[in-house]
This record gives structure tokens, sequence and C-alpha cells, in this order.
């Protein structure tokens, strides 16, 4: 249970001053349903009212604070004009504009002729200054605004600075003051302040310093942040480690008959993951391990060793994929060599109904099953294993750590093995998988042709049309990637349907296209074509990124690639290079490419390598954007930002194990702190874990 003494910081966002049901919505949005989530929506930058320059020594760009005289008002002539009114002081003159505002309203507040002090960010355009919507403007005689220094926050449509300030400074007056949870000394070596006084002054800035993510107060809020979240992770793996295992040891037999069945051998990579595996299931413990693996880096075939070694055993062995296709896919691809090595293998997913289902429930409580393959319709309640002693879940990303966990509760001290194909940078694993042991599989299976990869400016078109021509007389085919076209977006886009219709007019019917507005059927219906070869091209919006498998597809097109990110070129590219001749990708770019998109490209020219990718991402992006954290499962840090806090997050890995090893109950009075923190950023299910808690 959450302690009391935290009640008032997850008090709902609504019930702070200024935020009614209305702006309470936007600052939800914003920042999350808590009085804690507003506290941790730190100020981005300052607004520094002692920079008060003349009009004409105004920095573009930069937050200041004029003294002008109004000199007149200028009402919009049309709607959705802006309202602007002139102002002018000794230097210059400059205008100040605002949307959507009532004329009368403001020509009280700045009435014509008078003397006001106005503070924003100024820009120039065409020459004249402009200081749109002035956080700030009073008549002089009201005095410079009121604090000379102020924090400047990410906002959202509609909420404005003030009540957010407010609401922000009203949370801060109910923080509670609580136990510090850090260890005195390294507190004392860093010199940072209390948690408490850490967020006050990181939500009163005095100055740039203050916002700077490696000031000390920036870096006590961060700390604690990665510190619940390393804390927790190791918490829910030393008591997992502390429930009852089993140690499943196989004598080769069935993996013996699979091997000779395979028409390759395993790669150094693969059969070192195995080694990993092995060793783990033969241990006591359970097993917690990650299978890391770039898309065909071959993890399929070490889930299959590592469930025989598990029959081999006596037992039985689960693997879970997200979706019925994948599903239906790993029971395909599995199912010969299982029958070859004597392995008995069924599929249960949430189409199997009535009788059949009945029937492969029977089989699996009476072990004639040993490796069932599925979908979430695993975890159904009647489920039932005669023995399992292995779990192994494919696409890691797709579900819950509940989830994961809900599998292994089918069994006695069952081992558990996730697979996943993000690449995921070094850092971030921590973060993500920190309570895992992880196996990667670096290499790729052999005989892979590398794609041939070349960023060209989009003028070059022609020749690339011409390549394409070329291609498809030979039999190859080509995919053609445009950014998808929001119709509210900007017309300069490279629009599918029009690439479609002069591809067509320049090779013929032989184009086919597919865009995300098309109805599901319909894309399978094209996909089916221009996998049968009917079509030789298809130009497609981003939906081809997922589980398209066309071995004949040789080249990679994607026009404007400087708008795409890293993780979703390298998906793109990984589309071809899927069969025996080589393949190449051609990113057409925009010029004037900006320093990031180039970098990007140059990163795509350079390497294949979805790790090195992943670890350019990170660098290139910061960590909240790495893949987009949803989708890959990593957490969002508030505070934290592994691009900067590297460094304290190794440091708050450490300093978790540590506690864990020495107090895994969290009962001494740090580990009785510590457990405040963990509630504090809702790592409740951690507490769970702990026998008191
Ligand atoms: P993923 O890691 O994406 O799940 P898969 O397990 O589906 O990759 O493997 C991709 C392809 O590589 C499959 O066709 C598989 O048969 C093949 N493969 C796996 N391991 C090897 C290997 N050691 N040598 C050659 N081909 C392999
Ligand atoms: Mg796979």
């Amino acid at each position: 249970m959450r302690p009391p003494v935290l009640y008032p910081l997850f008090a709902p966002i609504t019930s702070l001053p200024g935020l009614g049901p209305r702006l309470g919505k936007l600052a939800e949005r914003l920042t999350g349903p808590h009085v804690a989530d507003i506290l941790w929506h730190l100020p981005t930058g300052i607004l520094d009212r002692a920079n008060a320059p003349s009009i004409a020594e105004a920095p573009e760009g930069r937050i200041v604070t004029l003294t002008v005289r109004v000199d007149g008002h200028m009402p919009p002539v049309q709607r959705h004009r802006p309202y602007r009114v002139r102002c002018t002081d000794h230097t210059g003159e400059m205008e100040l504009v605002f949307f959507h505002v009532k004329g009368d309203w403001l020509e009280k507040k700045l009435p014509q002729g008078a003397m006001v002090v106005v503070s924003g960010k100024v820009e120039r355009f065409n020459g004249l200054l402009q200081m749109p919507h002035p956080d700030h403007f009073a008549p002089v005689e009201e005095g410079a605004p009121p604090q000379e220094v102020e924090a400047v926050y990410p906002l959202t449509g509609g909420l404005n600075p003030k009540p957010l300030r407010t609401a922000i400074q009203a949370a801060l007056a109910r923080a509670p003051d609580l136990e510090e949870w850090q260890d005195p000394a390294w507190l004392e070596r860093q010199g940072w302040p209390t948690w408490k006084a850490a967020l006050a002054g990181a939500h009163d800035p005095k100055g740039e310093k203050d916002v700077n993510p490696l000031s000390p107060l920036r870096q006590r809020l961060a700390y604690d942040e990665l510190l619940a979240n390393q804390l927790a992770l190791a918490l829910v793996r030393w008591h997992q480690r502390r429930l009852a295992g089993r140690a499943t040891v196989g004598d080769g037999t069935l993996r013996t008959r699979i091997q000779a069945a395979l028409p390759y051998q395993l790669t150094g990579a693969q059969a070192q993951a195995l080694v990993e595996i092995d060793a783990d299931m033969a241990q006591p413990e359970r097993m917690l391990r990650l299978l890391q693996g770039d898309v065909g880096s071959g993890k399929t075939i070490v889930a299959l060793m590592a469930m025989a070694t598990a029959v081999e055993a006596g037992a039985q062995a689960a693997l879970m994929a997200p979706t019925e296709i994948l599903a239906r896919q790993h029971a395909e691809s599995l199912a010969d060599l299982a029958e070859t090595a004597g392995i008995r293998l069924a599929l249960l997913t949430g189409r199997d109904k009535g009788k059949a289902r009945q029937q492969v429930l029977d089989r699996l409580a009476s072990g004639e099953i040993d490796i069932l393959i599925g979908t979430h319709a695993l975890f159904q309640e009647d489920v039932a294993f005669r023995d399992l002693a292995l779990a192994i879940i494919d696409e890691q990303h797709k579900f819950g750590v509940h989830q994961r966990l809900a599998l292994a509760t089918k069994g006695r001290g069952v081992d558990t093995l996730v697979m996943t194909a993000t690449p995921i940078p070094r850092t971030l694993t921590l973060t993500a998988y920190g309570d895992m042991d992880v196996s990667r599989l670096m290499e790729k299976p052999p005989g892979r042709k590398p794609v041939v990869t070349r960023a060209a400016a989009a003028d070059r078109i022609e020749e690339v049309v011409e390549r394409v021509a070329a291609a498809i007389k030979t039999g190859q085919r080509v995919y053609w990637v445009c950014p998808l076209v929001d119709e509210s977006e900007t017309v300069d886009l490279a629009n599918a349907t029009l690439r479609h219709a002069t591809l067509m007019e320049r090779l013929g019917g032989c184009v086919g296209l597919v865009h995300g507005k098309m109805k599901g059927a319909e894309k399978d219906a094209v996909m089916a074509r221009f996998a049968a070869g009917e079509l030789s091209v298809l130009v497609a919006t981003t939906v081809i990124e997922v589980g398209v498998n066309v071995p004949e597809a040789t080249i990679m097109v994607v026009e404007h690639a400087e708008r795409f990110g890293l993780a979703q070129l390298h998906q793109l590219r990984g589309r071809v290079g899927r069969g025996e001749r080589a393949s190449a990708c051609l990113l057409l770019y925009t010029a004037p490419l900006g320093e990031t998109a180039r970098a990007r490209l140059d990163v795509m020219t350079s390497t294949e390598d979805g790790f090195i990718i992943a670890e350019k991402d990170l660098e290139l992006r910061g960590a909240g954007e790495v893949l987009g954290t949803r989708q890959s499962g990593l957490p969002e840090f508030r505070m934290a930002d592994i691009t900067v806090h590297a460094d304290l997050l190794a440091t708050a890995r450490d300093d978790a194990s540590l506690m864990v090893a020495r107090d895994p109950d969290l009962e001494t009075p740090r580990g009785q702190a510590l457990r405040v923190l963990l509630y504090l950023f809702q790592r409740d299910e951690a507490v769970k874990t702990l026998r008191s808690g």
C-alpha cells in the first residue's frame, strides 16, 4: 500500500488551484494525472528579464524585456490574421503580435501613448522586430515584472504559462518532507541537496545553470528516478530468483537429431547463446534471460534448441508470440524439424475453439504434447501443462512484465527466456531489462549478401528510375517508399499516388500501390500480387515495414529519406537482401540536409548492424525518442536523460544491487526510505515482491 505521506502527491492534478476541468485536462495530457506528475514537469529554459536592451539592440530569438511606448493598434483586416500593436523607443520601432485576442481588451491593457514594459521572445520579420504573444505586459508605473528570472516550461496548446506555474507552485507546497533514501556519504560527495530542495530549486531557477541537466539539482532528481528504476528491477530479479527453480539438463539426443536435420550450422553467436542458456537452465535457480538479435539473426532455432533440452529432461516447453500470424509462422517453420527429431509440437491460438481446442488441452495435460506454441491464448486459465519447465516469449516488448511472469506460473520452477528483435543500445538495455541476463546475437547467419546503400539527392531520380527499369527486366522486384502524406501537411512531400502514376507511365502496368488509408484486404491483395511477381514495383508508404518477406525484392528506394528515423530506415532496408541476389537501398533526399539528417544518412550508408544503428540513433535523438518508447517497451524517464545521465545510471545499478544484496526486503532505515522512493515513482509491483511489502 502506498504510504500515507505520499497521498498529497497522488491526488489528481485537478485538485490544484487554477486547474479546473478544462485546463486540468490539458495539464493532465501534458504532465500526467497526479500532483507528482506536474512536479516532474521541469523547466526547459529560463526567462531572464534582466536582459533589457533597446529595440535596436534586442537579440533575435532571445527573451528580453523592453520598455516601449504604444504608438498604434492595428486590428486584423481579415479573420485568422494577427492583431498587431506598434511600439517605439528612442532607437526604433517594433510590433507586438497577438492571435485570437479581443481588441477592446488589448486597448485597455495597452492604451495608445502609454509607456509599457513588455517581455517575451523577439524575432525579426522583414527587418522589423516582433514579439509574438508577450509573456508579460503592463504599464510602466506597475514596474518591472515580479521576478527577474522565471522558469520556462514546455506547454501545450490552450495552456498558458501562468496557470501552469500557479499549479506547480501549489504542488511544491504540498510536497512532503521525506526521509532521505540516498546514501548520505554519496550525497555529500556529490554536493546534492535533499529531494525537496532539489525540486524546489529546479522549479525556481536562478539562471541558466539551474536548467542544465548536469546541475546538482537536476542530477539529484535524475538519480532518484534512475535509482527507483534500477532498484525495482533488482528487487524483481532477486525475488524471482529466490522462488524455487529447477535444474534442467538434457542428454543431447533431440538436439543432435535437430542439428543433423538442419541445412546449416549454427553460427558462433547462436552456439554461444545456447551455452549461456544451457548453463542457466542447469542451475537450480530460475533463468530470466533476454535473447536479443536483429531481425533475421536466427533466434527461432535457438529457441527450439532450448526447448529441446527441456523435452530431453522429460518436461515441456512453451513458445508464445504476440500475434496469430507470428505464432503460426513459428509453428510452421519448426514443425518439420520437431517431427524429424521426434518432438510432439502443437499450436494453440485464440482461433482454436471447441473440440479441437479441448483436444490440445487434453494432450497438453497428459504430456502428449512436448512443445506448445501459441499466442496470449496460452495464458488462459484452463491451459494446464503436465510439467512446464521452459517458457519462451517472442517479441517480448509486446507483453508486459506481468504477462511475462504469468506464463511461468503454469509450471514448477519455470525458466524464462524472452526474445526481442528490437536492437537496443547497451545503456538502455540496463533500464529496460536490468532484471535479466542478456545474450546477444551480434552475428548474422552466413551467406547474407550485404545491401549496398547509397544516399543521393532527389534530382538524380531519373537515374534511379532507369536502374529500376533495368532491374525489373531481369525479374527483380522493387520497393519504392514515399513518406505518408497527411492531407493537412505540406504539398512538397512526395505523394505516393503521384509517384505511382509517374512510375506506371515509365515502367508500364507492373507498378502497384499500397498505403495506410487502404483497407486491410485491399492491402493484402496488392502485397500478394507483388509477392507472386504480378507486380514488379510496389510503391508504398511505410506500411510495408512489418511482416513482409519477398526474397525476389532487391531494390529499396526511399524518397525523402531525410524525414525517416534511423530505426525506420533500418526496418525498411531489412525488406531487401533476403534472397540470392545482391541488393541495394537507395536513399533519396531533398537538399539542403540538416546536420542530424546528414548524420542519419551517413550511418545508414556505413553500417547494416542494427545495434550500431540503435546506438547512433540514441546519440542523435535522445533516449525518449529511440524507436518510440511505447513501441519498444522502454521505460520513460521524466527527469533523467540517458544520453546525459548514463554515468548516473551505471551508479544507480551498482547502488541498487548492493542494496538488494544487503537488505533484500528493504527493512533497514535506508531500505524503508527506499520503499517510499519506489512508491513515489510508482514501482508498486517491486514493493509487492518484498516479504513485508
Ligand atoms: P529472427 O531472429 O528474426 O527470428 P529467424 O529465426 O526467423 O530470425 O531466422 C531467419 C532465417 O535465418 C531463417 O530462415 C532461418 O532458417 C535462417 N537461419 C537461422 N540460423 C541460421 C544459420 N546458422 N545459418 C543459416 N541460416 C540460418
Ligand atoms: Mg523471430
